[in-house]
């Protein structure tokens, strides 16, 4: 059907995923892409990385040149949010007052940053890192020698911490639970990334809630809820993300937690799919719904959801991935560790690298390599292929990994 509308809101790491699969497969109707950003979509990781070090051109972030877009006759709408969204009359409102009709529609919404509500957070100098232009204000006020207070140490929190620190800026994180990335490793994994950190003089305070930002104009300290006060140039805060689902929930969409789809990418209403951050999803592997953030979660969703559409259903069911850069250490994390019962070290946590196992009745359910690609491929197969292991063939380094895997 050369007629067909496909319409995609969001221009981020979904939306170009679904352009690719859609036209590779063959899809010869329109299709539109709404996007609220000012530029192409583009790659977020490297904006709390190697962006951040100066040295990375605005122009590698992209994630296709614009030729991609005109080759696969896509009509890019940059600038442009789509503000309404009528599922009977299958009709999106944009905010310059157009209304497109479509046929089809991909909400990648992506998510955008939980934001911190204590007292003077509209001071100049408070900074959060989702976009191209978040990371450009950072990087023009982090002058070496200034203070830098980052809230939060999460995976993003303890990246820009980590750049920040090489180049030559006084660095102090403020964490409000007991140990960092709690979210998603154990406390081993914890205790050797704080060490790594206190080693190239970043303050780590854990257990310290903060309670105000203080100053005139701009930030000059941040209390935390004991009085006490830690002077800074610039604040950066890394507390996680929401789901972008407004656009979905104002139109009776149903969201909890993101918008909720099924295994092939579909909302409620199956003209309206959905991919990426967004969305909240049925795991095969935990065996109830999940919300990701993840590369790999936007691109693997948005395939399922472009096959959707071409009426090839193939269920999403892939093994969840990601990766962290601070300094020289690269962490990657494959599977899900919430539910496991033991926690398998393979080599010294003190001596990179090292790999952490999480089992669950003689199964692995996921693994954190820490500079160690082959352990995280090799426990990403274990754990896609549900292969039962033992957790002293897994701890000794002795034992090549790769005879574990069944052939
Ligand atoms: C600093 C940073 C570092 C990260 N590091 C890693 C990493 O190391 N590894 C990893 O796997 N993941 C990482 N992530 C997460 C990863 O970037 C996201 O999971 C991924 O970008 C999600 O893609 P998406 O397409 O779902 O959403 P996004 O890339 O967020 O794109 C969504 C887009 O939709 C737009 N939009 C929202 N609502 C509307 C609307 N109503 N109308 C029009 N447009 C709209 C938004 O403005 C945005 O441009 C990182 C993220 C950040 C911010």
């Amino acid at each position: 059907m050369a007629t067909e509308h496909f319409v995609i809101v969001g221009g981020g790491q979904a939306a170009v995923q679904a352009i690719q699969t859609l036209r590779q497969n063959k899809f010869d109707g329109r299709i539109t892409l709404v996007g609220e950003e000012n530029y192409l979509p583009y790659q977020r990781p490297p904006l709390s990385k190697k962006y951040l070090t100066g040295n990375l051109e605005r122009d590698r972030l992209f994630l296709r040149p614009l030729t991609f877009y005109e080759k696969n006759c896509v009509s890019v709408e940059l600038g442009i949010r789509a503000k309404q969204l009528d599922p009977d009359l299958r009709h999106l409102t944009l905010d310059d007052g157009r209304t497109l009709h479509y046929d089809r529609m991909l909400l990648a919404t992506g998510s955008r940053v939980r934001r911190l509500g204590v007292p003077g957070a509209d001071l100049l100098g408070i900074h959060y890192v989702r976009t191209m232009v978040d990371a450009d204000a950072i990087l023009s006020s982090m002058e070496t020698g200034s203070r830098l207070v980052v809230v939060g140490a999460g995976y993003i929190g303890l990246e820009v911490a980590a750049i920040s620190a090489l180049r030559g800026l006084e660095v102090t994180i403020l964490e409000a639970v007991d140990r960092v990335m709690a979210r998603v490793v154990c406390p081993e994994v914890s205790q050797f990334y704080l060490d790594y950190h206190t080693r190239a003089n970043v303050e780590i305070r854990c257990n310290t809630v903060v309670s105000r930002f203080i100053g005139g104009e701009r930030v000059e300290a941040v209390e935390i809820s004991d009085g006490q006060r830690f002077p800074c140039d610039l604040v950066i805060v890394g507390i996680g993300v929401v789901p972008e689902v407004g656009l979905a929930a104002d139109a009776g969409i149903a969201c909890k937690n993101g918008i909720l789809v099924d295994e092939f990418a579909r909302t409620e209403d199956y003209k309206i799919l959905a991919a990426g951050d967004c969305t909240n999803h049925p795991s095969r592997l935990l065996g109830k719904h999940v919300r990701l953030e993840s590369v790999q979660n936007a691109i693997d969703q948005a395939k399922t959801a472009s096959m959707t559409h071409l009426g090839m259903l193939e269920p999403y069911a892939v093994t969840p991935w990601f990766w962290s850069d601070q300094y020289d250490l690269k962490l990657q994390i494959a599977g899900l560790s919430e539910g496991h019962e033991q926690v398998v070290i393979r080599g010294t946590p003190s001596k990179s690298p090292f790999t952490v196992f999480y089992l669950r009745s003689g199964q692995l359910l996921a693994v954190n390599a820490i500079n160690s690609p082959k352990d995280f491929l090799i426990g990403k197969k274990l754990i896609s292929a549900k292969t039962p292991v033992h957790a002293e063939l897994l701890a000794d380094e002795k034992i090549d990994l790769t005879s574990l895997i069944d052939n």
